[in-house]
């Protein structure tokens, strides 16, 4: 498919009914992979000035009074995205004050982290939802991710154990679901994921491959091939002819483009920034945090956050996140 001929991309995860806010709490992270979206370690740092605990706490404060008043939305979906948020010894309270908050809907939590705590950090997370916030509709997903260059399998796969033992998976009704993923960075990754896909075969807990696009890995193409059928697919493109094709994100579909093709959706209808907001850790928000889009909707602290109403016209070049249900050509 060539980029021209691109008519629509949907978000296959998108649900219309559910408010979606994402919150960059920091920046900062303990770890230095040399892939990371955010750069090296110095740029972390360069981007963390100024990051602190008053501040957190001061957006965290406006954004429940935010959501407390927000009409229209039984379900709100709260990813809470780093870095790494779980080098924040403050971070638990940040998840308590918005899990007890006022909003009378399901709050669904969802936190990504490097799984380095020990376990009664991510105990305490538990314990929010599954006692603190007991019978208010709030539930918490736990996506950790193992990176081989700073822990051994065998002490992520206990520390998993030991989460999922206290999460109280799999009982009805429990609050609480983990998740693992092993970045696939050369064979030996495809035995570290086999391994821990067979110590959790007994548990809901699903172990998936990442694969980090735009990045040069060691890994044979047929184990690539092999595991991309453990895939899921996330969006819906159709072209100009009607044709329907699925793939696993946006990146995804920019690999199957011809080489110095790539899909540029300046220009094109999007509806993020109508039922979404990013926030960045200085309270700043945006329709989505793809660098080059100039619609800011305001800050939180200030107290002048606007959602649009309805899809407008992307701003950027370039798209690599998943904040839109729909990009539709004009
Ligand atoms: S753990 Fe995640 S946020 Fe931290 S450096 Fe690695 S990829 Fe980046
Ligand atoms: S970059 Fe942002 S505004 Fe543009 S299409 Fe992607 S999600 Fe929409």
């Amino acid at each position: 498919m060539k980029s021209s001929d691109i008519r629509c991309i949907e978000n296959l995860n998108n649900r219309t009914d559910v408010f979606d806010v994402r919150w960059r709490v920091t920046t900062l992270c303990n770890y230095q992979c040399d892939f990371c979206i955010q750069g090296d370690r110095k740029a972390h740092l360069k981007q963390a000035e100024g990051e602190s605990a008053d501040i957190r706490g001061q957006v965290c404060g406006r954004l429940i009074r935010m959501l407390e008043d927000l009409s229209g939305y039984e379900a709100v979906r709260v990813s809470l995205i780093g870095g790494e948020v779980t080098i924040l010894d403050d971070f638990p309270s940040i998840l308590e004050r918005l899990a007890l908050c006022g909003f009378p809907g399901s709050m669904m939590f969802d936190i990504t982290t490097n799984l380095s705590r020990d376990e009664e950090y991510y105990f305490k997370l538990c314990d929010i939802v599954r006692k603190k916030a007991a019978g208010k509709k709030r539930s918490l997903t736990i996506g950790a991710s193992f990176y081989s260059a700073y822990e051994t399998a065998q002490r992520f796969t206990e520390k998993l154990r030991n989460v999922f033992l206290y999460s109280g998976m799999p009982q009805e009704g429990n609050p609480v679901r983990l998740t693992g993923g092993v970045p696939i960075l050369e064979d030996a990754d495809r035995d570290v994921l086999i391994r821990m896909q067979h110590d959790f075969a007994a548990t809901d807990v699903r172990i998936a491959p990442i694969f980090i696009r735009n990045y040069e890995t060691k890994t044979t193409p047929q184990i690539i091939a092999d595991l991309h059928e453990q895939r899921e697919m996330s969006i819906r493109v159709t072209d100009i002819n009607g044709g329907v094709y699925t793939y696993q994100n946006i990146q995804a579909l920019g690999a199957e483009l011809e080489e110095t093709d790539v899909f540029c959706p300046n220009g094109y209808l999007c509806d993020a920034g109508v039922r979404n907001l990013w926030i960045d850790a200085f309270g700043n928000v945006k329709r989505c945090p793809a660098i080059g889009s100039t619609m800011s909707l305001g800050s939180i602290l200030e107290g002048n956050v606007r959602l649009l109403a309805g899809p407008q016209a992307c701003t950027s070049d370039h798209c690599s996140c998943s904040q839109y249900g729909r990009i539709e050509k004009k």
